[in-house]
């Protein structure tokens, strides 16, 4: 028999999640989830997990990053419980479970440790560039060698760890399967849904309305090519017209897209923007300014301003820091990644199974 936690509810609660006590098990949420079948079933079950505290078998279960957040099961629950929601914190819980660090929780559970780490990484960049160490080419030289460095050490120290607990977890601890072939055929998976976020497709008003995947399809192609940009093309020094535009056409998607997000959640129309945990504002707003600073920077270069005006400089290498150290690694970012190779296992699991 599983194990339970009396106190998960309440550890669910600081992860964003509200109201799930009041479910009743009544299973509508799970009739109109457009991504749940017989062989995949949710959000019933990880709503009754949730109740009875089963918070292990929680962190073996891959469900949590099958849906997609498209509101139904919220609309549709009879007694307000916010199957939606929940499913969202469940991510936000599971990012912690997997995260070797330990910091994923500690941001995503206490906004004021995101604050104190941001401003610890003003203090540095400030402190950096005013202690004269650096001048002004120096600075942006070594910001550009940061941006290579941040990504491979966040990626080899953090984030492939980290996957490699989640495959722990959901794959070896529940069907103890590796098969080198298998492992293989199902990386299509991985790719595809990394990059077109397809599922989104099949669930709720996406179906007919396909504007959100559009804009996501969008943002990511774009934050892809931005990071090519800048850190392998070097955009703030390149002389490259081809590359100067690409920079300015992709930074411009990054921010305008943002933009857009930004207002839905402000607005609150659908279940998808309705409650936002402060984790999804850090996210929307810091790509938002890393777009718009890029853009300005680049503006700045091309108009021979920005020796002058170098704190324009400064606010985006601080944001891109932020952004490098913070929200990539412990934030919301990585649900990105995580819900990618949910997918991939959950096609091994699948097949182990078969
Ligand atoms: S969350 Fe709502 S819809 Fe789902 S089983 Fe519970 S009461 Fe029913
Ligand atoms: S939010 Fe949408 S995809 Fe997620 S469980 Fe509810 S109905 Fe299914």
């Amino acid at each position: 028999m599983a194990k339970t936690d009396l106190k998960f509810g309440k550890k669910l609660k600081k992860y964003g999640a509200i109201d799930f006590n009041a479910c009743y098990n009544c299973g509508t949420c799970t009739a109109v989830c457009d991504l749940a079948n017989k062989d995949v079933s949710f959000p019933r079950n990880m709503v009754r997990a949730s109740v009875l505290g089963t918070s292990e078998d929680v962190k073996s279960s891959l469900k949590p990053w099958l849906c997609y957040y498209c509101g139904e099961c919220t609309t549709f629950c009879p007694q307000e419980a916010k199957p939606g929601e929940l499913m969202m914190s469940l991510r936000r819980y599971l990012t912690s479970r997997y995260d070797w660090t330990g910091l994923s929780g500690v941001f995503y559970r206490n906004t004021v440790a995101y604050i104190i780490g941001f401003l610890l990484i003003i203090a540095g960049v400030l402190g950096l560039y005013f202690s004269n160490i650096f001048d002004q080419e120096e600075m942006m030289h070594y910001g550009h060698y940061f941006e290579m460095f941040a990504i491979a050490g966040v990626f080899a120290f953090i984030l492939l760890p980290n996957i490699i607990r989640m495959w722990k977890y959901t794959v070896w601890d529940t069907v103890k399967f590796f098969n080198i072939k298998v492992y293989f055929g199902s990386l299509k998976e991985l790719l595809v849904h990394m990059f077109t976020q397809k599922r989104t497709l099949s669930c709720g008003t996406e179906r007919e309305n396909k504007v959100w995947w559009i804009q996501h399809l969008v943002l990511v192609i774009g934050y892809m090519s931005l990071l090519v940009i800048t850190v392998f093309l070097d955009w703030f020094s390149t002389d490259y017209m081809v590359v100067n535009l690409a920079g300015y056409l992709v930074s411009f998607f990054i921010f305008a897209i943002t933009f857009l997000f930004i207002i839905k959640r402000v607005k609150k129309k659908d279940e998808k923007t309705t409650f936002s945990h402060p984790s999804d504002w850090f996210f929307v707003i810091w790509l938002f300014f890393m777009g718009f600073s890029a853009f300005l920077v680049r503006i700045f270069v091309d108009l021979d301003i920005l020796e002058n005006n170098f704190w324009m400089y400064l606010f985006h290498i601080i944001i891109l820091v932020q952004w490098a150290l913070i929200i990539v690694p412990f934030g919301k970012w990585t649900h990105f990644l995580y819900r990618s190779f949910a997918m991939y296992f959950d096609d091994i699991v699948t097949k182990a199974n078969k």
